[in-house]
């Protein structure tokens, strides 16, 4: 069996707010299931290996975006035909504003995205920050916590990811949050995001097996522990 191959990228300037804890779930989820997986960490300047079967990016400072942003866009072409393929990829915050077609920040002017998500993104000066609930048509319940001056809109189609029933998301007035396309989702929960959401984790896993070109049935976690959580945040003030 081909391990499955996780690329995570700019793990040292886009991955804060525990987003690391993304990548770790999706290992330890492959592990319990006797999954061989590896994960490569894409720095500025590091090619996306060809055989990539899911792409990670996690939130960063303003700072951190515009250290980023042009390696990137260097890579726009071989994501946006990796997602265009079916590859399965998972971008948070400020990850999710550079995949959209730019990010204006207050403090460096307008970071150009790379155009897979069809939302532009504007710092504000408030920062939307908590705890946050969505209630999404495909994973229902969804728990993060969110920390963004960004306020992101929808240009153009969308399909987002889904309804706010707690917290800001998107922007504090439309109560929409995140978008996906494809097998790409790009969301505004930190958390992090998939220990949380082990729905989500796993159907990231199935989307990067079938990417691998390989038929791996995921047998059911018993996932008491994670339901324990999930009870114990949806039941927060
Ligand atoms: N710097 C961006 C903003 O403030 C993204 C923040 C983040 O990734 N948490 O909106």
């Amino acid at each position: 069996m081909k391990p499955i191959k996780l690329v995570h990228l700019y793990p040292e300037r886009m991955s804060i707010y525990g987003d690391y804890g993304n990548i770790i779930a999706l290992q330890q989820r492959m592990d319990w299931r006797g999954i061989k997986n590896s994960v490569v960490n894409i720095e500025v300047g590091s090619k996306i290996p060809h055989d990539t079967d899911l792409i990670f990016i996690g939130g960063g400072q303003d700072r951190g975006q515009v250290i980023v942003a042009d390696d990137l866009a260097s890579k726009a072409e071989q994501i946006k035909q990796f997602v265009e393929s079916g590859g399965p990829l998972l971008a948070v915050c400020g990850g999710y504003q550079l995949l959209g077609e730019y990010f204006i920040s207050n403090d460096y002017g307008q970071l150009n995205g790379i155009g897979l998500f069809n939302v532009v993104s504007k710092a504000t000066n408030q920062r939307m920050i908590g705890n946050i609930v969505v209630q999404s048509d495909r994973f229902g319940k969804l728990i993060g916590f969110e920390n963004h001056s960004g306020a992101t809109e929808y240009v153009g189609r969308a399909q987002p990811l889904g309804k706010v029933i707690k917290g800001f998301g998107n922007n504090p007035h439309d109560k929409l949050e995140g978008i996906t396309y494809k097998n790409a989702i790009g969301t505004y929960l930190h958390g992090s995001f998939l220990p949380k959401n082990p729905k989500v984790c796993d159907w990231l896993i199935g989307k990067a097996i079938a990417k691998s070109g390989q038929s791996i049935k995921l047998k059911p976690l018993g996932d008491s522990l994670e339901k324990r959580a999930r009870n114990s945040s949806l039941g927060r003030p």
